[in-house]
């Protein structure tokens, strides 16, 4: 079936190049949910949990858009599964060939939650494959450069993630946390190897022109979305 991409720009993760236009990071506009077409695009109403949904043939879009979680994982043909961010770390995963994939949103809630290490079980389970053969995709979110967090905020992500709080000395009562670090560290605990893991290191609250961030907008900003597609047939 016919997959066409649309503009704006696709930011794509060598990793998942096997994938070609089946997966990559954009900025929605308003109307599209996926620049996919041709597949069953599944969202969910995200709030910083750790919960994973698995959508299997059963699942419709409208019914899984109502349901709390941040995480989705799929082996179902012709399913696109999607994350909306806005600073937050989009994570892409996918089983070998894509026959499996998974879209999660890691935050630093998701991320002290240990949503990472939940997504790659419950991928791992559904595609029948050890967590070495994964690949994952980190994708555009707030950087180490700007994300300024208070003390607390930093323990809970390094108590999951020592690596993703920054050693520097940095303003009292605050440290800057790197959750792109944050992020591999927990896949890479999971059993994913290091080549196979990829962070696209572009700063959201950086680059205003092209993408959004609520730290630099606020509430009212557009979102990034991730996607990744299992294939039709
Ligand atoms: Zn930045």
């Amino acid at each position: 079936m016919d997959e066409k991409l649309q503009p704006p720009d696709v930011l794509r993760a060598e990793v998942l190049a096997a994938l070609g236009e089946r997966a990559g990071f954009t900025t929605r506009r308003p109307g599209e949910a996926c620049p996919l077409t041709g597949v069953a695009v599944f969202g969910l109403t995200q709030v910083h949990s750790s919960r994973v949904l698995v959508i299997d043939e059963t699942r419709e879009p409208d019914e899984v858009r109502r349901m709390e979680a941040d995480g989705l994982v799929t082996s179902r043909p012709g399913a696109a599964l999607t994350i909306r961010v806005a600073d937050c770390v989009p994570v892409l995963l996918a089983a070998p060939q894509g026959r499996a994939v998974a879209a999660l949103h890691a935050g630093w809630r998701g991320i002290a939650g240990g949503i990472l290490a939940r997504g790659v079980e419950i991928l791992c389970r559904e595609a029948q494959v050890d967590a070495g053969q994964i690949l994952a995709a980190a994708g555009p979110a707030i950087g180490p450069c700007c994300y300024e967090v208070d003390l607390e905020t930093g323990r809970r992500i390094a108590s999951r993630s020592p690596q993703g709080v920054l050693a520097e000395p940095h303003d009292e009562g605050k440290v800057m946390a790197d959750l792109w670090q944050a992020v591999l560290g927990q896949l890479h605990a999971a059993g994913l190897s290091p080549e196979h893991t990829e962070a696209v290191r572009t700063c959201t609250r950086c680059h205003p022109g092209s993408l959004h961030s609520y730290r630099r907008d606020g509430p009212l900003t557009g979102r990034q979305i991730g996607f990744i597609a299992t294939p039709v047939d």
